[in-house]
């Protein structure tokens, strides 16, 4: 396994709609332990293969939610190939967001509550679940990535360009 560098904003990858999976290969699978371990590794609940710059529709996710009795995360990796919402709660909430991609910056993000998503097993497997809490927050933030949208997309234009003037500002100081 390796570590893939993430890219961040403004790298135009972002802005990039993703296209289907259609080889569940050997390549797929090197690429989902790849991003796992990048994931694990920056750290984060979870990454789209875009933000490692692959456009594909792929996405890992674990919320490591859970801690083991020496305080460590208990990993429960998810794979999430070619996702789809199939429906969404009216009801929404609102949660916190951070993301790989923008180092730093986070903001409260409101979302359907609960979403009822199908998508495919990294065996290609069919699944389909209906998710709620923190997972149906993150799944719908990794989807946006397949589509090149950003969480502070969902924010006022104002909030937005506040977070990324402090973005160009902190990555001018770290040149
Ligand atoms: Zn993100």
């Amino acid at each position: 396994m390796s570590l893939l560098p993430i890219i961040e904003t403004p790298d135009p990858r972002l802005r990039q709609v993703s296209k289907p999976v259609e080889a569940f290969d050997s390549a797929l699978q090197t690429l989902i332990d790849d991003m796992f371990e990048t994931m694990y590794a920056a750290p984060g609940i979870g990454l789209a293969a875009i933000q490692v710059g692959v456009p594909q529709r792929l996405l890992v996710i674990d919320l490591q939610e859970q801690e083991d009795a020496e305080g460590k995360p208990i990993r429960e990796p998810r794979v999430f190939v070619n996702p789809e919402i199939l429906s969404e709660s009216e009801d929404t909430k609102l949660y916190n967001e951070g993301c790989l991609s923008l180092p730093d910056a986070y903001a409260e993000v409101e979302r359907p509550a609960t979403v009822r998503a199908r998508w495919q097993e990294r065996d290609g497997a069919v699944r389909e679940e209906e998710l709620d809490g923190l997972l149906a927050v993150c799944l719908q933030h990794e989807m946006d990535h397949l589509e090149g949208v950003l969480f502070i997309d969902h924010l006022s234009r104002l909030k937005r360009e506040m977070i990324l003037k402090k973005l160009l500002k902190a990555r001018a100081k770290a040149a």
